[in-house]
């Protein structure tokens, strides 16, 4: 099974520090949610761990089964298995779903190991349908014209068309009305196995009523301050987030 493990983790852009020393693990089989306020380096993390050029680490860690994360290039830490669904996902012309699709499963694969079409098609068909997606949605060029809710439909296709063994969800549940907010977890659930870890970045805790998260934790000012269990969720939806600040001593 596959495991993460970040270490005193400091991210910089442009010279401002967004991250001032995050750890955490996430092995596979376990689903963690990070939750806090707007602006507290939630995306960084995410966008860190993937590579982004623009987020510089400063100082710590990242491992994947041991190996070293932060030495890998940005397809070779996809070839790894980590795997990022985005907040905001982009628009690319000229190139159909389909297409896009096929060619990121076939980067995520060995050499020479490249998915038959007919399997790669009967795959796509079958989780499209999974997740109440149109059929022409398979030839429609990536994200253009997609509603909000349809292009966060289409990124938990390409998790389930990857399956990654780290997800990283990015406010996957933003902008999403309850049925596609159910579909959506609907596909993370049917993906939950020993082989597949998840961390799940949201700023509200709807999404977390559908995904049973094994431990909870709270990033404020660039560091997780609070961990817990689903319970620790469920208080932060009732009373949001100053109780956490007070308790800490954290001022705005
Ligand atoms: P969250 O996802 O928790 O809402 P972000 O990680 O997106 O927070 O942002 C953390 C901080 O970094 C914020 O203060 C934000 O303004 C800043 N930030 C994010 N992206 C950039 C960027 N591209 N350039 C400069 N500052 C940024
Ligand atoms: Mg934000
Ligand atoms: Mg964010």
């Amino acid at each position: 099974a596959p495991k993460l493990t970040i270490k005193d983790l400091h991210v910089a852009i442009e010279d401002t520090e967004i991250l001032k020393g995050v750890d955490l693990e996430v092995k596979g089989g376990e689903i963690h949610a990070i939750m806090g306020p707007n602006g507290t380096g939630k995306s960084t993390l995410a966008q860190a761990l993937m590579g982004h050029p623009r987020f510089e680490v400063t100082k710590g860690d990242v491992t994947l089964d041991e190996e070293d994360v932060l030495e890998m290039e940005v397809d070779e830490r996809a070839r790894k298995g980590l795997f990022l669904a985005m907040q905001y996902p982009s628009e690319i012309d000229g190139v159909t779903n389909s297409d896009f699709l096929r060619s990121a499963v076939n980067a995520s694969r060995e050499e020479g190991d490249e998915i038959s079409i007919m399997k790669f098609m009967k795959k796509m068909d079958k989780t499209m349908a999974q997740l109440n997606m149109d059929e022409s949605f398979a030839n429609r060029y990536l994200n253009q014209g997609f509603s909000g809710g349809e292009k966060k439909r289409n990124e938990i296709l390409q998790m389930m068309m990857l399956d990654p063994r780290i997800a990283i969800l990015d406010e996957i549940d933003s902008g999403l009305d309850i049925d596609a907010l159910k579909v959506v977890a609907d596909g993370v659930n049917s993906m939950r196995k020993p082989d597949t870890g998840f961390l799940i970045i949201t700023h509200y805790q709807r999404l977390l009523n559908y995904i049973k998260p094994d431990r909870v934790h709270v990033v404020m000012k660039g560091r997780i301050v609070k961990s817990g269990g689903p319970e620790l969720a469920e208080r932060l939806e009732a009373e949001g987030y100053d109780w956490v600040k007070e308790e800490l001593g954290i001022e705005d």
